[in-house]
């Protein structure tokens, strides 16, 4: 494989999806963003993808044959050994498709499917905050909460090589339902989704109203302290399970806030008497919303055949 080798790497998220062409140093040479809208049905959100890939090809001057792959990270639950996509809650019209197929079968390359998490923590690991840590967490604060590990550089997998989801560890007994059949997970309290809602009884219009205010509203201060005491008590159970050499955080929430939440984990980590001190580190995440793209297509070249 040449350093001159080309990938498409595809983030889907329930909004926006983001394509874009990437080199195998991690550089984005050409991207494009269009909203998501699943809702319009899976035949014309493949359109969209034809379309947007096409148009992403030409202005980078590269020819679909040319590509080592397609890497896709989407919003999850999805299986990757299957292809196929398992959120109705945020991508309501898809639930169930194949989406590995049909771009394999047009664009005549190998397609390769990830969860959102997984593939920034890839983006991260290659060419960003994550390099040289081993094992490597990845947490996204964000619409949701997102996690991923990396053993040896590889996707740490579930059954069905599908992604577990931290964002559902438990923090607060008796918190607020959670649409994945507990209460007071830790997405439920700390997402951008959940300080929003929790703010809204409050008269905050969103997430950021929230934040904003939280310097002189005791509401508002209130509900980003349960946020950042979630992320704290999460960690806990991160550092406890998986031991890693570091934690990259990102996410929109995760990298506006870096200190507020960090400081958080880092006190958490202080205090834990069966882990080796000093050891385990919070850094911020550095390829912002491009790691999902970037990540995507690493997984496209890994799973490449060499050239
Ligand atoms: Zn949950």
């Amino acid at each position: 494989m040449s350093d001159a080798a080309k990938a498409i790497g595809i983030d889907i998220g329930g909004t926006k999806t983001v394509i874009a062409a990437v080199d195998r140093t991690g550089n984005l040479v050409r991207r494009n963003t269009f909203e998501t809208r699943s809702d319009r049905g899976f035949g014309i959100g493949l359109a969209d993808l034809f379309d947007s890939i096409h148009s992403v090809l030409k202005a980078a001057g590269w020819r679909a044959e040319d590509l080592s792959g397609i890497g896709i990270g989407c919003a999850g639950p999805v299986n990757p050994l299957r292809g196929t996509l398992h959120n109705p809650y945020t991508l309501p019209g898809w639930d169930g498709v194949d989406i590995v197929t049909p771009l394999q079968q047009s664009f005549r390359v190998p397609v390769h499917l990830e969860n959102d998490a997984d593939a920034a923590a890839v983006g991260e690991a290659q060419f960003g905050a994550g390099r040289h840590a081993n094992p490597l967490v990845m947490v996204t604060l964000g619409t949701g909460v997102g996690g991923a590990l990396l053993i040896n550089g590889m996707i740490h997998r579930g059954v069905n090589g599908e992604h577990p989801e931290a964002g559902h560890i438990p923090v607060l007994n008796d918190g607020p339902e959670c649409y994945c059949g507990a209460r007071g997970c830790w997405e439920s309290i700390a997402s951008g989704t959940a300080i929003a809602a929790a703010g809204q009884a409050f008269g905050f219009a969103d997430c950021p109203a929230v934040f904003t205010a939280a310097s002189n509203d005791a509401n508002a201060r209130a509900i980003i302290e349960r946020a950042v005491n979630a992320t704290a008590a999460a960690t806990w159970t991160l550092l406890h399970t998986s031991l890693p050499q570091r934690i990259v955080l990102g996410g929109g929430i995760g990298e506006e806030h870096f200190e507020t939440f960090a400081g958080a984990m880092r006190r958490q980590i202080a205090r834990a008497t069966q882990i080796p001190k000093g050891c385990v580190e919070i850094v911020q995440a550095q390829l912002g919303n491009h790691a999902g793209v970037i990540g995507a297509a690493c997984l496209a070249f890994q799973n490449s055949k060499p050239a």
